[in-house]
């Protein structure tokens, strides 16, 4: 038998999601499912989201892959292209592609062949990351209106602050004066300005978080939201301990006890994915029931407080995050975003499809 964790991933909820961010607009929905799909899986993503006009991702194998699914939606690589030799399957897989470099368009301009490229002029509108900074945004469109290897533009730019208290409108107003120079489609929001800022939807938004059930926002939950979690982590309690006042827990000995306690130990470990910055007192469910983490998450295990769950034992249920338990929770006593815990989730923790 497999070690007992396993990430049931409920597709369900990611279309269920969808939903909600159909509601929230009438842009055109680019689903991004870069990094596997936040760590659900590629293909898996994709096919319950198959609804959106597009999908975004950066790696141009993933992309190709989904060609060859049998998805014809636009499919935009974020980053663009890395080197010249992916012109020739970006053309042969007629994908979308972000430019946001001089370089870019240089590679474009040594291209051998005419093409009918859909490129996304990316600008800088004030996050510092990818981009043309306005004074170079002109040039850029210049190069690429009249190219004979481009067939449409997109002008898109990305926030830096959509989801915290300083907002988009210093980068929305960045970004419109350029874009009523040109009639062009447009495309700013993530999942934050898409539920917050209706005023940065242009003709293409671009959620991702919010597909998988998580809260882009530090003070409003993903329930607030009407998002369902679509990865649950589960394992079990493969050991119990009991606890005499003064013991320790764990490498380290981060946890002590200061009275006698039961604790459990769990079939989940950083090597799994699970957070090892996580501090005593992480929330944790151990059968439906509100519990904690105690002492310093090991590669394959980690250890909760059963004092108070008397009915807990041996093959107990844990639910580390997902249905029932937030990961954003999970994430803030973790001090990281649930976007690094989706990713981070490993090989080797097997996945069922369905709810959990
Ligand atoms: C990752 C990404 C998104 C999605 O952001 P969320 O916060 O997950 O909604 C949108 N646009 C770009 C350019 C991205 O890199």
């Amino acid at each position: 038998m497999p070690r007992p964790i396993i990430a049931h991933i409920d597709q369900n909820a990611l279309e269920h999601n969808l939903q909600i961010a159909r509601r929230a607009t009438s842009a055109r929905i680019m689903a991004v499912i870069k990094a596997n799909g936040y760590g659900h899986g590629l293909l898996r993503s994709a096919q319950a989201l198959s609804a959106a006009e597009g999908f975004a991702l950066l790696d141009i194998r993933d992309a190709i892959s989904l060609r060859e699914a049998g998805y014809r939606q636009t499919i935009l690589l974020l980053e663009g292209f890395f080197d010249a030799a992916d012109l020739k399957y970006i053309a042969e897989y007629d994908l979308a592609c972000v430019i946001h470099s001089q370089w870019q368009i240089e590679l474009l301009d040594a291209y051998p062949k005419r093409a009918a490229l859909d490129v996304w002029l990316k600008v800088n509108s004030g996050m510092h990351r990818l981009g043309f900074p306005p004074l170079q945004v002109w040039m850029a469109m210049e190069a690429l209106r009249s190219h004979r290897a481009v067939r449409e533009i997109t002008l898109m730019t990305h926030f830096a602050n959509a989801d915290d208290e300083h907002g988009v409108s210093f980068q929305l107003d960045a970004y419109n004066r350029i874009a009523a120079q040109y009639r062009l489609p447009r495309s700013l929001a993530n999942s934050a300005a898409l539920l917050r800022y209706p005023a940065s939807h242009g003709d293409w938004v671009r959620p991702g978080i919010m597909l998988y059930g998580a809260s882009p926002f530090a003070d409003v939950s993903a329930e607030q939201l009407g998002l369902k979690p679509v990865m649950t982590l589960k394992s079990r309690v493969i050991a119990i301990q009991q606890l005499d006042a003064g013991d320790e827990v764990g490498y380290g000995g981060k946890y002590r006890a200061d009275r006698t306690m039961r604790i459990g130990v769990v079939a989940c470990g950083y090597a799994d994915g699970y957070p090892r910055h996580a501090k005593n007192g992480t929330p944790v469910l151990v059968d439906g029931k509100k519990t904690q983490l105690l002492g310093r998450v090991s590669m394959d295990m980690l250890c909760v407080d059963l004092s108070a769950l008397h009915e807990a034992g041996i093959g107990s249920t844990v639910t580390l995050w997902g249905e029932g338990m937030p990961i954003e929770e999970v994430a803030r006593a973790a001090e990281t975003i649930s976007y690094e815990l989706m990713c981070a989730l490993t090989l080797r923790v097997s996945v069922s499809e369905g709810e959990p």
